[in-house]
């Protein structure tokens, strides 16, 4: 059997119409395969690669760490210079509020990890999701999941969980004393790139403080320059009480983070103690790995060129099939008339060499989410291939 008749057999599926590229490297902003063919990236392992396919500086870290040691003990225990560098390094660059770090394996751990916090600060179960987020498929993050197809399939799943549409002015008196926490994404990722307005954040915000109620913003995605600033929550003036970080967070390797104050992460260590635990979290390869990126971003000037690359885009991807375009950032949706459409557009892009696909909640849009390193060049060729395949099939 061919690798791809063993993928399909052997290595569990997830649908029935998996890309199956068959991947031998990756370098910057190009994948290449077996058949000896090039691809420009325009999703970045869906806003992983933000430094692109293996920044030199991450492989270095990496090779680094497993000369020295690779797993050693449980979360916690021992201290593990990755890991403290990391932490220190990302504190360095958050509000004071948002000093201590709990690294974990995924996003979607990261989520479990603040829902438990907010209950276990607040002793208030219910909790305050939105229409069309996603935060991982674990159960609970599944249960803050905002949409009915998927969520059915498994419940039950955890009770007292509302949902409601972005700028929904019903939220404000929702928050009462059952709702333990708010859970937004500040730009929502798979609804294709919908931004909430910043006043109806900061009376989320206002309200979650009077009501003892934590405000968790879930910027897995929306983080590490992806939006044109660090945060996303930058834009909107308002700090979140927890912080969910991940995909770009590694660097390419796997890693997640809930990230609060010290003093609210102590409740963790007391009724009970070892009150979250996880064996590989804030796996030493994958913080070094992650640290090395993140110095990579913050020593470069690629988020100050993000507004500049934005327009580029904008300026060139115009054409009547494209109905709309939202955009934050390097981060973009375009809405064709359907899903068939933006099929079709996706497919003969990819066989001339560039990849994108689209949104779980907004399967006619789009995605680009490009590393930052794309150089201008590159987005020329992106956009050509882009407006060609409109040409051909929209
Ligand atoms: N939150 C958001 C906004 C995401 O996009 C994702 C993953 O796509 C997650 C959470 C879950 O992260 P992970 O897939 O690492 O569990």
């Amino acid at each position: 059997m061919n690798q791809r008749a063993l993928f399909l057999q052997h290595v569990a599926q997830t649908s029935a119409a998996p890309l199956a590229l068959e991947i031998c490297a990756a370098e910057g902003c190009y994948l290449y395969d077996t058949a000896g063919r090039r691809y420009l990236d325009l999703i970045g392992g869906i806003s992983v690669c933000n430094m692109g396919h293996r920044h030199p500086d991450v492989v270095a870290a990496i090779r680094s760490q497993a000369d020295q040691y690779l797993h050693v003990l449980v979360y916690g225990e021992f201290i593990q210079s990755p890991q403290v560098n990391y932490a220190c390094e990302l504190s360095k660059f958050l509000p004071a509020s948002l000093n201590t770090v709990y690294f974990t394996n995924s996003g979607a751990e990261a989520t479990e990890g603040a829902m438990k916090l907010a209950k276990r600060l607040t002793n208030k179960t219910g909790m305050i999701a939105f229409n069309k987020a996603y935060h991982g498929s674990t159960q609970g993050a599944l249960s803050l999941m905002g949409d009915e197809y998927w969520r059915n399939a498994f419940r039950p799943l955890l009770p007292g969980i509302l949902h409601y549409d972005y700028n929904d002015q019903a939220v404000l008196e929702a928050i009462d004393d059952n709702i333990a926490c708010v859970v937004m994404e500040t730009v929502q990722a798979e609804s294709g790139v919908v931004r909430p307005d910043a006043d109806w954040i900061k009376a989320v915000a206002d309200r979650c403080r009077e009501s003892n109620c934590l405000l968790v913003f879930d910027e897995i995605q929306a983080g590490f320059g992806r939006t044109g600033t660090r945060w996303a929550f930058e834009q909107y003036g308002v700090v979140p009480d927890i912080l969910l970080l991940g995909k770009a967070l590694g660097g390419g390797m796997p890693l997640g983070a809930f990230i609060a104050s010290h003093e609210r992460m102590q409740a963790f260590t007391d009724q009970p103690v070892l009150g979250h635990i996880t064996t590989f979290g804030g796996h030493p390869v994958s913080c070094a790995a992650g640290l090395a990126a993140f110095k990579a971003l913050n020593n470069s000037n690629y988020i100050a060129a993000i507004a500049r690359k934005e327009q580029r885009f904008l300026q060139q991807l115009q054409h009547p099939s494209i109905r709309a375009v939202r955009s934050a950032g390097l981060w973009m949706a375009l809405a064709f008339d359907s899903f068939a459409t933006n099929k079709k557009v996706i497919d003969e892009c990819l066989a001339n060499g560039l990849l994108t696909d689209w949104f779980l909640f907004a399967p006619e849009c789009l995605r680009i989410a490009p590393p930052l390193t794309m150089t201008e060049e590159q987005i020329d060729e992106a956009c050509r291939i882009i407006t060609a395949a409109c040409n051909r099939v929209a």
